[in-house]
């Protein structure tokens, strides 16, 4: 079985360890980068938290969460939805369809 690198979830081959977790050559300076960062703002470092986010990250294709939508907004938009037989998927498809035409 191969090892995966915990940034990019591709197997690795002559990969770095890290604080006890596995990286690629590719991954290992966006790591370092941000540990340093950590370091110089005197924060904790923690290399298994910032590869899992790099991951999460780099495998969010297709799907994103949004917060803190104006709640006005939002009812009036799920009332139209119900009005119009949409999902609330559908109506933020179309939403994105309407921005890029
Ligand atoms: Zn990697």
């Amino acid at each position: 079985m191969d090892s995966l690198c915990a940034a990019c979830g591709k197997p690795v081959k002559g990969g770095i360890g890290m604080g006890g977790t596995l990286l690629c050559r590719q991954c290992e300076p966006e790591i370092s980068a941000e540990i340093e960062k950590l370091r110089s703002q005197g924060k904790p470092v923690n290399v298994a938290h910032i590869a899992h986010r790099i991951y999460k990250e780099t495998h969010s294709g297709g799907n994103y969460l949004l917060r803190d939508i104006p709640e006005d907004l939002w009812l009036k938009a799920k009332h139209r939805a119900v009005d119009d037989g949409d999902s609330l998927r559908d109506l933020v498809l179309k939403a994105l369809h309407a921005y890029l035409k």
